[in-house]
């Protein structure tokens, strides 16, 4: 049995940031999630993609954000129990909670905070009756490593951002991109539309529309995909084929514990501490609900700091905790370590 202050699930950019807030009152965090890396969508769907709306950073690729949260949670000694679906939750008479995985791990702690995201990774896939057969032989539904295609021919199709993002990125990687959509207009960034636009006519993208992918071919791994063109079916020879049709949502196994569920999310009590409708149980990041929510990496910074502070009136009942600035206060690692503000020096000049 693993024992901890906070259970979080999820180690998304939410759930790793509890872990610093949650250290900064004392609490103890341990972190279950079904991926077998840290990170959530950052690391797993877009880790190269630059963001640009975290304070303070003007642009940071998703990867190395990661790379920043786990660095400063690192001192807190999170635990990690990783490539593991949280199945279920038992109460106890204690008050705590008992987290199952899939595989069997058990996890028991007073508060459970909920930083699920999406929820399990569903990518939309197209209706080919064979693909199943071609999944990591040739064809991806998520771009984790553009270096990957290098001087590889590469089919992407969808209409979206990431559509048109990555067959932007990827011109400048593999030795040749087509685009599919199955219709003429895209539901994009009028910039990256643009800029597609921009690479079609310098003949460094090849773009078919309205067209679908109907067919994959290839003995043991992708050789071509048939297309459909109008009234044209025709083979296009490529080494991969990367439908990018967007996430469904499920909320998988969560949606079974008796939360207050509203359109695959969470509702919690935004007034407060971002608690559901169970006592104990937090829900914070993409995973809540609330009026005005907004699903943004600040946002669930925010989230999981107010819900620290409910947590450890939970942990610590009737034990007043007075916020301290770490400028003044300095941050205490649970490792030995001390990150504290130069002293002011008091010394006369002569
Ligand atoms: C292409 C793209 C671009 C984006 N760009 C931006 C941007 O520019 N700025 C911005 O602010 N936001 C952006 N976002 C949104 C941002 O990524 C999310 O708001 C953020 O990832 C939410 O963080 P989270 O930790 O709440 O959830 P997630 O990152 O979704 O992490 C949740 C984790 O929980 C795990 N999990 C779920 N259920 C279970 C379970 N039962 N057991 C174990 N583990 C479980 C999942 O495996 C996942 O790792 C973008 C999203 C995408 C897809």
């Amino acid at each position: 049995m693993i024992k901890t202050d906070i259970l979080i699930i999820g180690a998304g950019p939410t759930g790793l940031f509890t872990v610093f807030e949650a250290g900064l009152l004392k609490l103890k965090c341990h972190l279950i999630d079904a991926l077998p890396q840290p990170g959530g969508q950052c690391s797993e769907i877009y880790p190269k993609k630059p963001i640009y709306d975290i304070p303070a950073y003007p642009e940071i690729l998703a990867g190395d954000l990661t790379d920043k949260l786990l660095e400063q949670c690192k001192q807190f000694e999170p635990g990690f129990t990783l490539g593991e679906r949280a199945e279920t939750i038992d109460k106890q008479d204690d008050g705590t909670f008992i987290v199952t995985t899939n595989k069997g791990t058990k996890h028991q702690a007073p508060v459970v905070a909920i930083a699920g995201g999406l929820g399990s990774f569903e990518p939309r896939k197209p209706l080919i009756d064979n693909i199943a057969d071609y999944e990591d032989k040739g064809v991806e539904y998520i771009i984790k490593n553009p270096e990957f295609y290098k001087d590889k021919r590469v089919v992407i199709a969808g209409g979206g951002d990431s559509a048109l993002d990555w067959t932007i990125y990827l011109s400048d990687v593999a030795k040749e991109v087509t685009l599919i959509h199955r219709r003429n207009e895209f539901r994009g960034h009028l910039d990256s539309v643009e800029k597609v636009q921009e690479l079609k006519n310098q003949g460094k993208v090849e773009l078919i529309t309205p067209a679908e992918v109907i067919g994959i071919e290839g003995e043991g791994k992708v050789e071509a995909v048939t297309i459909k063109q109008d009234a044209n079916t025709f083979k296009k020879s490529c080494d991969h084929f990367v439908p990018l049709f967007g996430l469904s949502p499920k909320l998988g196994p969560i949606a079974n514990w008796g939360l207050e569920i509203e359109k695959n999310a969470i509702k919690v009590n935004n007034a407060l501490d971002y608690q559901t409708n169970i006592p104990g149980i937090f829900a914070i990041g993409d995973v809540n609900t609330y009026p005005g929510k907004l699903k943004l990496i600040l946002c669930g910074f925010h989230e999981a700091t107010l819900m620290c502070q409910a947590a450890y009136q939970i942990i610590n009942p009737g034990k007043r905790y007075v916020l301290k600035y770490t400028t003044v206060s300095g941050v205490d690692g649970f490792d030995g370590t001390r990150k504290e503000a130069p002293k002011a020096v008091v010394k006369a000049i002569e």
